[in-house]
């Protein structure tokens, strides 16, 4: 079991400590293209969430995967129905609180697992990664399982390492594979391709997806995707979220 929702407060009780490493899922609520649903960030979070608590069992390290946060600061998706924004304090206060929270369930190893890569939004989680970066006494230490980085980026795939990859074919894989009933079959099959250089006008000052051309909100090749790439994704990112609670505390592998 992985989910900390799931479980009677008697054996969180049991399951919550200082040895155990708490995953934080974060996604958005927003619009991904006319064929997948306004939760697929929370989707991809959970999923790589769940796969990394068991790659951690594996290793010996105790592991949870807490309630996601369904809510980011998405500010691209200005213009499309359905997108729900949190100001940046909103989040990172939301944030600090079920940090705090755990800190007073005996919890000190905390790795944020994020789906949604909008800039402004993984800024706001750095700085909270910042405000809490070591253990002490009662106090958690917090880090980011951050796929922007280079070295994650790298093994997502070309889609992912060029940028145009809302709701395309990276994002729509995981979906397949993760929430498969969700994906409007009769949309993907007509998608074009749709090719924005998103990082490129990002540097522009380009704020929204509209405005870079990704007038149906979403951007690479949703109609590539497929359930075995989005399986192998899964597992790509939840070695991330692993790898990055074993390499912060190696002191937690027996
Ligand atoms: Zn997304």
């Amino acid at each position: 079991m992985t989910d900390l929702a799931k479980r009677t407060w008697v054996e969180a009780q049991e399951l919550l400590g200082p040895d155990v490493v708490a995953i934080v899922p974060v996604g958005s609520t927003e619009p991904h293209g006319p064929h997948l649903p306004l939760d697929t960030d929370v989707t991809i979070a959970v999923a790589q969430s769940r796969r990394a608590v068991e790659r951690l069992a594996e290793r010996g390290v105790r592991a949870v995967v807490v309630p996601p946060l369904a809510y980011g600061l998405t500010n691209y998706t200005d213009g499309f129905s359905g997108r729900i924004s949190l100001r940046p304090g909103t989040l990172w206060a939301l944030l600090e609180d079920v940090v705090t929270s755990l800190e007073q369930l005996g919890v000190r190893q905390v790795v944020l697992s994020n789906g949604h890569l909008e800039p402004e939004h993984v800024a706001v989680l750095r700085g909270v990664v910042l405000d809490h970066a070591e253990r002490g006494p009662g106090k958690a230490h917090v880090v980011l399982a951050d796929n922007t980085r280079r070295r994650w980026a790298e093994t997502l795939g070309d889609e992912f390492k060029s940028g145009d990859c809302h709701a395309g074919r990276y994002e729509t894989s995981i979906a397949l594979a993760a929430d498969p009933g969700a994906v409007r079959a009769d949309e993907l099959g007509e998608l074009p391709e749709v090719r924005i250089d998103l990082l490129a006008k990002m540097k522009e000052g380009v704020r929204t997806f509209r405005e870079a051309g990704a007038d149906r909100a979403y951007c690479g090749d949703p109609a590539a995707a497929s359930a075995d790439e989005g399986a192998d994704l899964i597992d790509r990112l939840g070695r991330m979220v692993a790898e990055t609670a074993l390499e912060t505390w190696p002191d937690l592998v027996r």
